[in-house]
């Protein structure tokens, strides 16, 4: 709802959405880039809204495609994320699913030099269009380490 009051609330369509309140909803999911509402950047009354989506949608330093963010100053290793990423135990029933290293390429978390890394993030069920906000990585961390913005 913020984002959508954030834009110009007109529906002009001129972004290919119907409604604003659709582009909002595909903004939100990583479907539409806020460039392709043009009257945000053209209309000098938009210029605060702008610049107030602009920070929300801007990319943050360190997160992956996924919007992934570990802060390896709080991780301890302890491998809690590693074990309950579903896709981790899809893709490697036998190494890092039940806590041992992994044995495949194919995991997205994996303890490395006593911090949790992330590889393969394409493979994460929030990656992409048909993205299922999965957050097991998440409530799983007993030291808040990980997030997605
Ligand atoms: S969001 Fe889900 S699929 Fe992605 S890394 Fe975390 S647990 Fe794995
Ligand atoms: S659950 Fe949290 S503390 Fe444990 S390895 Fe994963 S990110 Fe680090």
């Amino acid at each position: 709802m913020e984002v959508y009051q954030l834009l110009p609330m007109t529906n002009c369509k001129k972004c290919g959405e119907s409604t604003c309140m659709a582009f909002a909803v595909k903004l939100i999911s990583g479907e539409k880039e806020l460039e392709l509402c043009t009257p945000l950047f053209e209309e000098d009354k938009y210029k605060d809204k702008l610049e107030k989506l602009q920070e929300m949608f801007a990319t943050v330093e360190g997160a992956t495609e996924t919007g992934l963010l570990i802060d390896t100053n709080k991780c301890t290793g302890c491998g809690n994320c590693v074990v309950a990423c579903p896709v981790n135990v899809a893709n490697d029933p036998h190494g890092a699913a039940i806590g041992r290293g992994p044995t495949n390429d194919k995991v997205i978390l994996k303890v490395k030099d006593g911090v949790v890394v992330s590889s393969n993030v394409h493979e994460c069920r929030r990656f992409g269009k048909n993205r299922i906000q999965c957050d097991l990585c998440i409530v799983t961390c007993p030291s808040g380490a990980i997030e997605f913005v």
